[in-house]
């Protein structure tokens, strides 16, 4: 993996850099999650590849119990659920490696997707500067 690159599961990839707050989460998952939104709002020479399961974001979160996903929200089953719903809905594969700059014109041609009716997360209009091609 080049040091341009992050290997993260789709949903990491396509929601957490919205404007959610989850300092609760602590500093390091704050601190991934800043700089994945940086890379895709700036449009940065970084790549993501979509992998499949916990990822280096998971490994940060107080939710993940060393196995999976364990949030209340959304276990390990739920969000698996999430990143294949993803998946399809983009016509992407597990594998595939996306620009920041890619990542940025999906969501701004796409959003909102099916997916967003069924987002736990609180405040979801923060995702609407999508909308707007922001
Ligand atoms: S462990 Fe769960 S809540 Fe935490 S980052 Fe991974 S998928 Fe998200």
């Amino acid at each position: 993996m080049s040091e341009k690159e992050r290997c993260l599961r789709p949903h990491h990839v396509f929601c957490l850099h919205f404007q959610v707050d989850f300092s609760e989460r602590g500093e390091g998952f704050t601190g991934k999650t800043s700089e994945i939104k940086r890379f895709v709002q700036e449009e940065q020479e970084m790549s993501f590849k979509l992998t499949e399961g916990p990822d280096d974001v998971c490994s940060v979160c107080p939710a993940f119990d060393g196995k999976g996903c364990s949030h209340p929200n959304g276990d390990e089953k739920e969000v698996k659920k999430w990143d294949h719903i993803l998946l399809k809905t983009f016509e992407l594969h597990f594998g595939d490696v996306l620009t920041a700059k890619e990542v940025k014109e999906i969501l701004v041609q796409r959003y909102p997707i099916e997916l967003c009716k069924r987002c736990p997360l609180p405040g979801k209009k923060l995702c609407a500067p999508y909308k707007a091609g922001q």
